[in-house]
């Protein structure tokens, strides 16, 4: 093993951030932290024509959200930059050269038009051990004349050599020893013809003198690992090899495969952790921050999806994720995706998060339902009072807006069929009773209440729902005495007459 723990999360700029790419994120994480290494985050920009404007910002975006920190990036720097590829793309060639001077990779000249020609007459047309024989590359062409188009500046890529009868195998630190057979995999394209690396060549290249000790990707990368084998072992550096970990798949919370956008969208939950608008398409997926999750829920959530630490205990936060993580513990089969647990673990984190902290959080979503201008302290009391009963952040707003304006439609149905005058004199007299008193305690206001209830002969029982019904609107609500003392004496008995009135 290297000296020192250094993983790397390597997205290509091509679009928003699924929960997978998140998770992956958070694995690594967790596993450099454990073991005081470094995070680095490179972007794998190769492919020009996928590239989509605000990806990159939009990672960072998600990144600080989660609390997760780089060590080393684009916007950190570090001693084994640039740390995005189309930054460092004078350096790839020598890379791709030595190995066809080495016979592991050949020049190729063919056309795309060409290409196409053979994908239309040859079924499943892949460039591989026995097609390449019938190419115009560098191993069927006299060496004389490949200098000369090479001279000229005649278009070509570099493809790598696979050989035709070779096991290729590797140990994964999640799914144990793998094998492939070379002749399953193509001769993939390493240098294209604009003198850009593709994502294997470069991610060698760079894992390499990244000196990147670990490797966690998704699963969707297991098939490319025997080109990457390959390449480790051409260019020498096979010791130098990082240990791979290709990490379960999150699957759809019905049937089987990849959790995909769609899903979120057939299902109505997000699967991005921000909203993300597509720049291309203008496509907008749904993101966890606007759906009300808090960060702490969401990862607790995502680390869980996949992992557990062998105990029943459910409920980590990153330091304590950090502490506890380690392979041994990563499921080898794929983790369906069920929102109701996300929310439950966003319930959780809510519940135990203090006022203060939720404050910032909670605030956008009073403002974004014309609840602005409210006083801190006023508002902590009142997160403080209803964050039991809110799973999302949207819920403060359903849970506590009777606290910032009046009700103005009653559960009249509840209250109505068992109304009588005896009840309405009643609500007046305590009104009146009240009236005088200026920062009446829930405790002093529920004496006053229940004293003449008992001197009118009348159940408090019968009397705490048409009050909360005045106050709240509904039959929901923290206790009915702490409302009204936070909501105020004056504002109480404004309530209590005009759902008087409206109980007539
Ligand atoms: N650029 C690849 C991606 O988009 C990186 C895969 C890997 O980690 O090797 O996910």
């Amino acid at each position: 093993m290297k000296d020192k723990v250094r993983v790397r999360f390597a997205p290509s700029p091509t679009g928003g951030l699924h929960i997978g790419g998140v998770r992956t994120i958070l694995f690594n994480y967790l596993f450099a932290k454990h073991h005081n290494g470094e995070f680095i985050l490179r972007i794998e920009d190769t492919d020009q024509t996928r590239f989509v404007q605000g990806a990159e910002d939009y990672i960072y975006s998600c990144l600080k959200w989660c609390g997760i920190t780089v060590d080393e990036g684009t916007r950190e720097g570090g001693n084994y930059g640039p740390y995005r590829q189309s930054e460092r793309k004078s350096l790839y060639r020598e890379y791709a050269e030595k190995l066809v001077a080495a016979g592991h990779a050949y020049y190729a000249f063919d056309t795309s038009e060409e290409l196409e020609c053979k994908r239309q007459v040859i079924e499943n047309f892949r460039y591989d051990h026995s097609s390449r024989k019938q190419l115009r590359n560098s191993l069927t062409i006299p060496h004389e004349a490949v200098e000369s188009l090479i001279r000229e500046g005649a278009p070509h890529v570099i493809r790598i050599k696979m050989p035709e009868d070779e096991q290729v195998a590797f140990h994964d630190m999640i799914r144990g020893d793998i094998a492939f057979h070379s002749s399953e995999v193509d001769d993939k394209v390493l240098l294209k013809a604009d003198g850009m690396p593709t994502y294997h060549l470069a991610v060698v290249v760079d894992d390499y003198l990244m000196k990147i000790s670990h490797v966690f990707r998704g699963e969707e990368w297991l098939p490319s690992a025997p080109v990457h084998i390959l390449l480790w072992k051409y260019f020498g550096w096979a010791d130098e090899m990082p240990k791979w970990a290709h990490l379960p798949l999150i699957l759809k919370p019905d049937g089987n495969g990849k959790l995909s956008k769609r899903d979120g969208e057939r299902f109505g939950f997000p699967v991005f952790p921000i909203n993300w608008v597509d720049a291309n398409t203008g496509n907008k997926t749904e993101g966890f921050v606007e759906a009300g999750f808090v960060p702490e829920g969401f990862i607790n959530m995502l680390a869980m999806l996949g992992w557990n630490d062998g105990t029943d205990q459910e409920i980590f936060n990153m330091e304590e994720l950090i502490a506890k993580f380690s392979l041994d513990r990563i499921h080898k089969a794929g983790a369906k995706f069920d929102y109701e647990k996300a929310k439950w673990y966003n319930a959780e984190w809510i519940k135990a998060s203090s006022a203060g902290h939720l404050l910032p959080q909670v605030k956008p979503f009073l403002n974004h339902k014309g609840i602005n201008n409210i006083d801190d302290a006023y508002l902590l009391d009142v997160i403080e009072m209803v964050k039991e009963r809110c799973v999302l952040l949207p819920d403060f707003y359903e849970q506590a807006s009777f606290f910032f304006t009046a009700p103005v439609h009653w559960d009249s149905n509840a209250v109505k069929p068992k109304w009588n005058t005896g009840k309405d004199a009643f609500f007046r007299e305590f009104a009146d009773q009240i009236k005088d008193k200026n920062d009446l305690s829930s405790a002093a206001l529920e004496t006053i209440f229940k004293d003449l209830a008992t001197e009118k002969g009348m159940k408090v029982g019968e009397l705490m729902l048409p009050f909360r019904i005045m106050l709240v609107g509904g039959k929901f609500g923290p206790q009915v005495f702490d409302i009204a003392e936070k909501i105020g004496i004056t504002e109480t008995i404004h309530r209590i007459h005009n759902a008087l009135e409206a109980f007539k």
